[in-house]
Order: structure tokens, then sequence, then C-alpha cells
């Protein structure tokens, strides 16, 4: 069934307002599909026009001026920000109770309509499940001209829900990484776009509204900043796109300083905490996990080589830390949250487990109040 709130009804386009800065040489240039900087290769993010008047209307739909398109309504789902009994000042915003249950709808919310703004129709795409869901459900429920080709490894392949007439499953004898260049080979063989993976900057703004949304929430219920967020990670696209969403903030004076960042994977697979504590300013050969395993499904990327250089640049710049959390500290931060009327998939558990690690050692990185990104229900 289509999505009222969502349904475009003219075609988008992208604002001729915004454009794409590059994060490392800055260079600014219009929107388009060179997700890397024509100057340097690097990630870019997308920047807006100063923008001071009230924000208006529900769900994604109420960062409309701070989002990339014209012509587009936004979905109008959100949702809720709830403060935890069992842990001091920890606020949890809880995206799995979104459409496909994962904070992932609101990337392909943005990137979707993106495409089809510069003319694509057909993706390709390969994740480990949630993300590949996320493009399922919008070809199913809101873009009847989108189709989807979705690579997966056999070990995975049950993750991928929302199949119908428009996606075309090619599941992979291989692990995350071959699958993943197996769908660039084959979307460049086939004249296809791929999604882009984290590179993608409409993916980001998509993840951005759930921080942005989560701060407002905050403010509400509490008339201070927050002081910490705290997301689990595997490229860390989340981060990038918090801080993103923190610099908007700021300049809306929403907030008045721009919180920690945590960012929490499993010591079963942890490339970017054993790199950072390494000391190392790339992942090189030793961070990498080559049989990426654990509990929490959604976090298991053993090589996150092009993103990390960013994620540092944020941890660090923010104040913030990254943490790697056990077996049993999943399954007790697990407990606590279902306890609390939260279904939290392990990776959402993980941040819950990171701010209770942090805290233990005394670390400033978890002081005072903060909200933990519940990015998912199912494993
Ligand atoms: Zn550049």
């Amino acid at each position: 069934m289509l999505d009222p709130t969502a349904i475009y009804k003219t075609e988008p386009t992208v604002r001729k307002d915004v454009k794409f800065e590059c994060l490392s040489c800055k260079l600014q240039t219009s929107p388009s599909l060179n997700f890397q900087c024509v100057q340097c290769g690097g990630a870019q993010k997308i920047v807006y026009p100063a923008y001071s008047r009230p924000l208006q209307g529900k769900g994604m739909n109420r960062y409309a001026p701070l989002l990339p398109l014209d012509r587009h309504h936004w979905s109008e789902t959100s949702s809720s920000l709830q403060k935890l009994s069992s842990d001091l000042d920890v606020w949890a915003k809880n995206d799995g109770t979104l459409p496909i249950g994962n904070t992932k709808f609101r990337q392909a919310a943005v990137a979707v309509p993106a495409f089809m703004a510069l003319g694509v129709h057909h993706l390709v795409v390969a994740s480990t499940g949630n993300s590949s869901n996320s493009y399922c459900h919008a070809a199913r429920t809101t873009y009847p001209k989108l189709s989807v080709d979705v690579f997966v490894p056999e070990s995975h392949k049950s993750r991928i829900q929302y199949l119908g007439d428009r996606v075309t499953l090619r599941i992979q004898q291989a692990d995350f990484v071959e699958t993943g260049e197996r769908a660039k080979r084959y979307a460049a063989a086939n004249g296809h776009h791929s999604d882009g993976g984290f590179f993608n900057p409409f993916r980001r703004e998509g993840l951005k509204t759930a921080y942005l949304e989560a701060i407002e929430q905050f403010l509400e219920q509490n008339q201070c900043s927050p002081d910490f967020f705290v997301q689990a990670i595997s490229s860390g696209m989340g981060i990038i796109a918090a801080y993103s969403a923190f610099q908007e903030a700021l300049k809306l004076r929403w907030i008045d300083h721009i919180p920690a960042m945590i960012a929490v994977q499993q010591t079963s697979c942890a490339p970017v905490v054993n790199a950072y504590e390494r000391g190392h300013s790339t992942i090189e050969d030793l961070d990498i996990e080559r049989n990426p395993k654990g509990l929490a499904a959604a976090i298991l990327r053993g090589n996150p080589v092009a993103s990390y250089p960013y994620l540092v640049q944020v941890i660090e710049s923010t104040k913030g830390a990254f943490v790697a959390v056990d077996e049993n500290e999943l399954r007790a931060s697990k407990s606590t949250l279902a306890a609390e009327g939260i279904q939290a998939c392990f990776a959402a558990a993980a941040t819950l487990a990171g701010v209770r690690k942090l805290r233990e050692s005394c670390h400033p990185a978890a002081e005072g109040k903060g909200v933990i990104m519940i990015t998912g229900s199912k494993d």
C-alpha cells in the first residue's frame, strides 16, 4: 500500500540554492551524481542557504528547508524520544518504530527522490540488510517508477524483505566486501547506478533528520542542549550525518554547544575502535576484520576504510569517543531497553552499553545529559 504522506505528486527537482561541499578540500559544486569530490575524491556534504524562520509540519517534512529537493512532500513519519529510568540522564531516540523498523528508512526517503530528480530510476544496492530494505520498501510503497537490484551475501539473504516485482535479489556466494564489489561491477557493466554507499550525501541528509528531530525533542523535554549523542557504527555514515545536524542546530541557535559524538562497535568486529586505539590515521591491514562476527548484525563491517578519516575528525572535534562493547554488555543493555519498553536490535543496544562503559571509566564524553540512537528494532 502506498504511504499517503510520502507520495510525490510531481517529479521532485534538486534545489538550485544548495551545493555539494567537499569535506576535505571544501570545493563547492552543484548537486549531481558525482558523489565523490571531482577535485580530490573526498566525501561531500550538502550546504544550504541561511534559514531562520520557524519550522513547520511533521516528521521529515518539518525539515524541508534543510533538505535538498524542491516540489517534494517528505514523509511525515517521526519517532519518539524517551527518557530512560534505568540510567541517569540518558534519552533514547527510537527509530526502531519507523517503517522497516530502522533508521535507514530516513536515508531512502531522501536518496530515492534525489535519484529520481537526477534522472535515475534503477538502482544497484548491496548491504547486509537494512540499507537494501530501505530501498526495497521505497520501491514497494512509495515510488512506482523505482526498480532495484539487491546484491546480498548468501549468509544475509533472510534479512532482505519487501521483495516485489521491481526488486531483483542477487544472492552471492561471497562475503560482504566481495558482494559489494560485485554489485559495483554489475552496475558499471550494465550502465546502472549503484547507490554510492557512504559517499552518497543524500543518504546522510536523510539520516540527519533523526538528529534534528532528537535535538528538537530534547530541547522541548529539557530546555537545555544535549551534551552527547551515541550511535553504533559500521561505516559510520550516521556520525557524519550527526555532525551536519549539530552544525545546523547551532546555526539555528537551537543548541549552545556541539554535543560530544560517541561511536560504538562490538569487540568482535571493531576495526574503527582498534585503528583509533592503535593511533592509525587510516585503517591498516592489521585493523581489518576479515571474518566479521558478533551479535550486532547491522554493524558487521570489517573494513570501513573510506569513512574512517572522517569519523576521526568528528569524534575528535566534538571531544567524543570511540568505544567497543562485548557480548555480555550488549545482552545486558538490550534487556534494559526491553524493560523500558524499547525493542532494540543488538546494534542499537550497543549505544547504551557504550555509555555505561564510558561512565564506568569516568570518560568526560559521557558526562551530562545525552541521547542514544536506537537505530533499529530487528536483528
Ligand atoms: Zn575535494
